[in-house]
């Protein structure tokens, strides 16, 4: 029988929540595929987390013990290309996160398996598989087959599966799989800035800059801004790569969620799916994108095509 092999991703000995929701994706699909589901725990001590991934309908995890404290990609696209060498698995689901997009491409290159990355939806129509992402910046939905290709790896986007949650007696194998020698080793991790001055997540009025605010200074002035407007600065995830706003400003899928926010002011923001993961729960949508075909216009309900950092100007002018 073949089967669906999951590849679960963990840190600091945690196992990481879209693990059990790509778990939820196999599970979906394992009766379309007449397949059985297999989780593959990579690490120094996988035997610790097998509690954790023991879930319903899952048929066997794969103990893969790896000379490594944490995550290394070079060790899991080994571990995961011997893996699916040795179980030939129809389908291997890895998370589409920082630690997968960085080993998942490796994997699907060996052994010219079918490949998708940031898949949302699966389904089985009569035994070929049908994977569903975006493309052109989330303008458009694409579905993928895979015709006459053996395994099929895929990165499955967070968020896209409830997680698999019921508990299940679950038996383990060991699997030694040999490493050769990696060229990089995990040192630590340094957590960002985490700010702690205030709560985005929690604010009911944000004004938000993206990258199109164009440079530090005018990300200063929308700061300057938002207080005399009564809003809570926030931003998008680019705005903290470069330095101009602390981590705990950022909203969306690594950041924080709007729960309680009735009005978003989005300047210079695209409205990529990871920023707008952040922002679900918010009543009112205000964009003003330089773009007029801007995916953020998509879920606003008033859009200004226009300069973001003119109009901060101009608003600045309004709010002394
Ligand atoms: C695993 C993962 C997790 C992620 N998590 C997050 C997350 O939590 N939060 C997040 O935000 N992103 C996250 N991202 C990144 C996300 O995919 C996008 O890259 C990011 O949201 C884009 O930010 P942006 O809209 O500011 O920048 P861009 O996509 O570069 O968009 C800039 C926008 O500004 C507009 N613009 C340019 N100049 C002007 C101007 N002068 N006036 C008006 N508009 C202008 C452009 O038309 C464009 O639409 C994540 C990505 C991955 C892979």
């Amino acid at each position: 029988m073949s089967a669906v092999l999951v590849i679960a991703e963990h840190r600091g000995g945690v196992v990481r929540p879209v693990t059990r929701e790509i778990v939820a994706a196999a599970l979906a699909v394992r009766e379309g595929l007449g397949a059985r589901v297999e989780v593959a725990i990579i690490g120094a001590r996988p035997d610790v987390l097998v509690p954790a991934l023991s879930l319903e309908g899952v048929d066997e995890l794969l103990l893969v013990p790896a000379p490594i404290e944490e995550f290394q990609p070079e060790c899991y696209a080994a571990i995961g290309a011997a893996l699916i060498a040795a179980r030939r698995p129809r389908l291997v689901l890895i998370p589409h996160s920082v630690d997968g997009i960085s080993y998942a491409p490796a994997i699907g290159a060996t052994g010219s398996h079918g490949y998708a990355s940031d898949v949302f939806a699966l389904r089985c129509d009569g035994e070929d598989l049908v994977a569903t992402r975006s493309a052109y910046r989330e303008k458009v939905r694409v579905e993928l087959d895979f015709p006459g290709r053996e395994t099929v790896v895929l990165t499955v986007r967070p968020g896209s599966f409830p997680p698999a949650s019921r508990p299940g007696g679950v038996p383990a194998t060991t699997l030694e799989v040999p490493v050769g020698p990696m060229n990089s080793e995990h040192r630590g991790y340094i957590e960002p800035d985490a700010g702690g001055d205030v709560d985005v997540g929690a604010a009911e009025f944000l004004l938000a800059v993206g990258r199109g605010i164009g440079d530090r200074a005018t990300a200063e002035e929308a700061a300057m801004l938002a207080g005399r407007m009564g809003a809570t600065l926030a931003c998008s995830r680019p705005v903290v790569d470069a330095g101009w706003l602390p981590k705990s400003r950022q909203i969306g899928q690594s950041g924080r969620t709007a729960t309680n926010c009735r009005l978003y002011l989005a300047l210079g923001i695209s409205g990529a799916v990871q920023h707008l993961a952040g922002m679900k729960h918010v009543e009112t949508i205000i964009a003003v994108n330089r773009d007029p075909d801007a995916a953020i216009f998509g879920v606003a309900r008033v859009g200004v095509v226009a300069d973001a950092a003119e109009l901060v100007a101009e608003l600045r002018a309004l709010f002394p």
